[in-house]
């Protein structure tokens, strides 16, 4: 079972990148081959047939995307940190746990009305995700479901959200 991968492998910072955060490292699990098989099926078996497409937020989320995508037969979307996209970008500035961010789409890559999965690794405050899915909305994408391995619920991710599906592997 993917959550109990991700129990044994999850690795904690206390004080990562900076003081007072408790940064959880999921590369443990992406390391290990078997945990990582079974994270891509979950995350694909719980939002099956309801996708079109994949849109993995960098860094982490390009590894999640690309294999997700693969599994699903589903097309893959690059949402980007700022100025790394050429052409015409749609552009969202968001605040982060720790700073602050701004995150990229290139339009006109798909069909108006492709339905997305947004896929990610962590659900912290929740700042990342919501301006994933303005990106996806305003490129005139239909957002379908969220998932992510990790859900960090004392931050309240969740709540800032909207009305799509959001799957956590594990939430602590
Ligand atoms: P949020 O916007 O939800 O506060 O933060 C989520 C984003 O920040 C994700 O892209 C995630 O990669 C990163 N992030 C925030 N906290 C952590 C953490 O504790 N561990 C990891 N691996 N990433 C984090």
């Amino acid at each position: 079972m993917a959550a109990a991968h991700v129990e044994a492998l999850l690795a904690s910072y206390p004080d990562f990148p900076q003081p007072n955060i408790l940064f959880r490292d999921l590369n443990p699990v992406f390391a290990d081959a078997v945990a990582f098989r079974a994270i891509i099926d979950d995350l694909a078996d719980q939002h099956r047939g309801q996708f079109d497409a994949v849109a993995g937020i960098e860094a982490r989320g390009f590894l999640l995307a690309a294999a997700v995508g693969y599994a699903a037969n589903a097309a893959v979307l690059a949402v980007r940190k700022g100025g790394k996209l050429p052409g015409t970008v749609l552009i969202e500035e968001y605040d982060l746990e720790y700073g602050s961010a701004r995150l990229e789409l290139e339009v006109g890559q798909l069909s108006a009305g492709t339905r997305v999965l947004i896929l990610d690794d962590v659900l912290a405050t929740g700042g990342t995700i919501a301006a994933t899915s303005r990106l996806i909305e305003r490129a005139g994408y239909t957002l379908t479901g969220v998932g992510v391995v990790l859900e960090l619920t004392d931050l309240h991710g969740r709540e800032r959200l909207g009305t799509a599906p959001v799957h956590a592997i594990m939430s602590i």
